[in-house]
């Protein structure tokens, strides 16, 4: 007997308490989304408000100090707002401290908001794709996604990308959100990093670690994959950093490598102590998903090696499943005797892999990559880490307002107390004290001669 649409679950069915909860939607829905436009507004206003009002005597003093300078109190800066309109951001006039306190008058009059897309100057405007004017539809803010993620070193998409994603996901709650985490990231990662040199190679003990984005190192994988020439690639973070402070073998590893990468906020803060800037945060586990569809689209077959056993079998299915043209011609778990190493190798190149992963952990998978470097067939090899433990979905990976923050190492320290307390509790510390003994004898750290690890793929 056919099932009534009552009884049908799913799209198809429909029931008397859902028909009563979209009619109630239906009917709400006119009134929510007028809630929707004006509520982060009045939000805006009243907050803006209570900050003039609180920081009227500052104010007070900056506009004297800027009137006594120059004559003038405000000065400021034509951009483009919402609806593509042009206003000022105001700044005060003259030099010193505070000249930006005043955009809170440009919250306040609407021009901008705290939380939306960073404002741009007419040039910068003329250069947005059509697919993302939506970023047009709201006022600048002076807290966007963009800032917050390039902060942390996380940008990895284009700004106009993350406005469009930014304009999608706006709640009210989202927004909250953001400032929350460009507040902590703000301690973390530390303000603007504009006035900061920022060198193509980064000197870390006298590792030279590459200062690029995520894109240019997958390209520099994918180019690379195909030449005659093996190539190696690590990742650092403190933890890396602290073990090549002590194992010469390792940090041999790391200074005859091709390209040496870096990994998380301990990073990033070792860069402020040395008055350097990081372009950007290029971790292994944000990369794998890019080097996937890489690999995928130019058709380079990828070999996985490492973790428990199941795990890169495990990793190999959901990456084809997420990108089906993947070619992942081999997999093996990395608990093996050194008498079944020649075996792996054969193993290997038997495949035609062009790219080799390598997840046994630091130091342990750039010694076994750097022994057996001549041997194998990949024309690049890859130390990832822990991030097989991610993809096969056996360890969870910290939530992205986590990452935004710079605390995914808190994640990892509550997931496994007894193995990450050490290095994170004793090591994160430990690293930014030896930064600080580099900052004050950087002859003691040279950067090897002919420049290993240094060779920037746009540079050839
Ligand atoms: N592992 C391995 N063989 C070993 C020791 C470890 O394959 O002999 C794997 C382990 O299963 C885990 C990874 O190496 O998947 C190391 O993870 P960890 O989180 O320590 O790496 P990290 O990214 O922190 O260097």
């Amino acid at each position: 007997m056919a099932k009534s649409p009552l009884e049908i679950p799913g799209p198809l069915g429909s029931s008397r308490t859902r028909s009563w909860l979209a009619g109630f939607r239906r009917r709400t829905h006119p009134i929510l989304a007028i809630l929707g436009e004006f509520l982060p507004r009045s939000l805006d206003f009243l907050i803006s408000i209570i900050v003039l009002l609180l920081l009227s005597p500052v104010l007070l003093l900056r506009a004297l100090w800027s009137l006594y300078q120059t004559g003038d109190v405000l000065t400021g800066d034509t951009l483009i707002g919402r609806h593509r309109m042009p206003f000022r951001r105001l700044r005060f006039a003259g030099k010193g401290r505070f000249r930006k306190l005043i955009v809170w008058l440009n919250v306040f009059r609407g021009d901008m908001a705290i939380v939306g897309p960073r404002p741009l100057d007419a040039e910068e405007a003329s250069t947005i794709p059509v697919e993302d004017f939506v970023r047009f539809a709201v006022r600048p803010g002076m807290i966007s996604l963009f800032g917050v993620r390039s902060r942390i070193g996380l940008a990895h998409d284009a700004e106009s990308v993350m406005d469009r994603e930014q304009y999608y996901m706006q709640t009210v709650r989202g927004d909250l959100g953001l400032a929350a985490r460009s507040a902590v990231s703000g301690v973390l990662g530390g303000s603007s990093t504009a006035r900061l040199e920022m060198p193509p190679v980064l000197n870390f003990f006298g590792v030279p670690v590459v200062n690029t984005t995520m894109n240019e190192a997958v390209d520099w994988v994918i180019v690379n994959a195909t030449g005659t020439k093996k190539r190696l690639m690590f990742f650092v973070n403190p933890d890396c950093l602290n073990i090549a402070w002590k194992n010469a073998d390792y940090r041999a590893a790391l200074k005859n490598a091709d390209r040496v990468l870096p990994d998380g906020i301990g990073i990033h803060l070792g860069c402020r102590m040395l008055r350097k800037a990081l372009q950007a945060n290029v971790n292994g586990t944000d990369m794998f998903p890019q080097l996937c569809e890489a690999a995928a689209r130019e058709q380079l077959p990828v070999y996985l090696l490492g973790a428990s056993p199941g795990i890169a079998e495990a990793v190999a299915n959901n990456m084809i499943q997420r990108y089906p043209e993947l070619k992942v011609v081999g997999t093996r778990d990395g608990y093996f005797e050194p008498s079944q190493e020649q075996a792996i190798v054969d193993a290997i190149n038997n495949s035609g892999a062009c790219i080799l992963l390598v997840a046994f952990g630091a130091p342990h998978q750039e010694l076994w990559l750097r022994r057996w470097r001549e041997q194998l067939a990949p024309s690049v090899g890859i130390g990832v880490g822990g991030l097989f433990d991610f993809y096969s979905g056996r360890i969870p990976r910290a939530p992205g307002w986590m990452r935004e923050m710079g605390l995914e190492w808190v994640f990892r320290l509550i997931q496994e107390p007894s193995r990450m307390w050490r290095r994170y509790i004793i090591g994160n510390p430990l690293f930014l004290f030896r930064v600080r003994h580099q900052a004050k004898n950087p002859d003691k750290f040279p950067l090897p001669e002919g420049g290993h690890a240094t060779d920037s793929f746009y540079r050839h």
